[in-house]
């Protein structure tokens, strides 16, 4: 069988090739020379399937959205503390190169945008590091986070410095506030090597969903990012990542993502999808006009808002059996607080009246600290009203099995629970 979801992007891509609004970016003029032509689409599953359309495999550089990983990469390096005493996280709800600064402490607003940006660059390999080195950490890890080698092209740095007055006057400007140490020219140097990674759209579909997954690239498996960097870093994509357009797009799309000049946008659905798309023409803030709406049409279509979750559907209770002396409950599914409290108002609701009562755990897929220690609470409530309680738990998905009163559940073989099959 093929897999349908080629052809569904082809056809997205087929929907919005005629719109030929906005302009490639015009202030650096390698960009102003691009082919505003080039359309393509990816997405890649939390399974590390990756799925893609259009002009897949031309590179581009990446332009902010690398700063996204950057900031991601200076939380995992030097900590949260650290990175948040340089930079802050408020929207700024203006242009990407506005030199938007907090009063009284003087740290740029974000890190999605240019001030913010240089200040983040400038945290990685320690304070005292040259450019080059600083820029080779950064590049071990995009590639990390893409799964393959990449590289910068120098010819799209060189045509940047070269008319990047704005973001040296930023530098200078962070410098006399002390939150730079080394030199404007160096950070800018730096921030803009970082901009000048080419990417294709796969390998941002696979970086976005490498943060979508709480930092585990699912393709090669590696663990690049903690869970929470991640978090903090798709918190400040969703409310800044898309300039001054930011909170329309929260409210039209709904899926954190971060833009870049040169045309790529990158999207982020946590827990699962990372999602990407090229296309050189920028809107007035500076978003790629087909990109967005790509993402406007996958959002719709696959409802991937992030405000419009369904509500979960079905019981983490299966089913409550009872047969002579035992009850069995049998629970299914993800236990996060909304399972595990289905398990207690359920445990709460039914009259238990046996004198054994088993938990089966064998259809549980997954299980959270918080829903663990729920299930525990519960089973030893049930002993507290005067049941002898057991579980069956192969994949210890109850962990020790340790109450918080000190004690142990037992673990009970499956015996008592065919006996109670047998009455379905
Ligand atoms: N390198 C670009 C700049 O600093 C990045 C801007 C962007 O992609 O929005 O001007």
């Amino acid at each position: 069988m093929e897999i349908p979801l080629k052809s569904y992007l082809t056809e997205i891509l087929d929907r919005v090739r005629d719109r030929d609004s906005g302009a490639v970016a015009d202030y650096i003029p390698e960009l102003a020379a691009a082919d505003p032509t080039p359309l393509a689409v990816a997405l890649c599953t939390s399974a590390g399937r990756v799925y893609s359309a259009g002009d897949d495999e031309r590179e581009f550089s990446i332009q902010s959205i690398s700063k996204s990983f950057t900031y991601a990469i200076a939380l995992q390096e030097v900590g949260v503390e650290k990175v948040l005493g340089t930079v802050g996280m408020e929207p700024s709800g203006e242009a990407f190169n506005e030199l938007s600064l907090e009063g009284g402490t003087h740290r740029p607003v974000n890190p999605m945008i240019n001030a913010g940006a240089i200040a983040v660059n400038q945290l990685i390999n320690g304070e005292d590091s040259s450019v080059d080195a600083r820029v080779t950490v950064l590049l071990d890890y995009f590639s990390r986070l893409a799964g393959r080698e990449l590289h910068i092209d120098e010819r799209i740095t060189g045509s940047e410095l070269a008319t990047a007055d704005r973001n040296l006057s930023l530098a200078h400007m962070l410098r006399s506030y002390g939150v730079i140490a080394g030199s404007a020219a160096d950070a800018v140097t730096g921030y803009v090597r970082q901009c000048s990674v080419l990417v294709t759209v796969r390998d941002l579909a696979v970086m976005g969903a490498t943060l979508a997954l709480g930092g585990r690239q699912p393709v090669t498996g590696e663990q690049v990012l903690d869970p929470r960097v991640c978090r903090q870093v798709q918190a400040v994509m969703a409310s800044a990542g898309m300039y001054d357009g930011a909170g329309r797009w929260m409210a039209s799309v709904g899926i954190p993502a971060k833009s870049g000049v040169a045309g790529g946008l990158m999207g982020t659905l946590p827990g699962q999808l990372g999602l990407a798309t090229f296309s050189p023409r920028l809107d007035s803030s500076g978003n790629s006009v087909r990109g967005a709406e790509i993402f406007r049409i996958l959002s719709e279509d696959m409802g991937l808002h992030l405000m419009s979750a369904l509500p979960s559907t079905g019981s983490a209770v299966r089913s409550i059996r009872t047969r002579g002396p035992v009850t069995v409950i049998r629970l299914q599914g993800g236990l996060g607080f909304t399972g595990a409290e289905d398990f207690l108002a359920a445990a709460a609701a039914h009259e238990l009246t046996t004198v054994r009562v088993v938990v089966d755990m064998r259809r549980v897929s997954d299980i959270d600290a918080f829903g663990r220690e729920m299930v525990l609470e519960g089973l030893r409530r049930i002993r507290t009203d005067g049941h002898r309680i057991a579980v069956i738990d192969p994949d210890h998905l109850l962990g020790d099995r340790r109450l918080g009163d000190g004690t142990t559940v037992e673990e009970t073989d499956e015996v008592a629970v065919e006996v109670a099959d047998e009455v379905k």
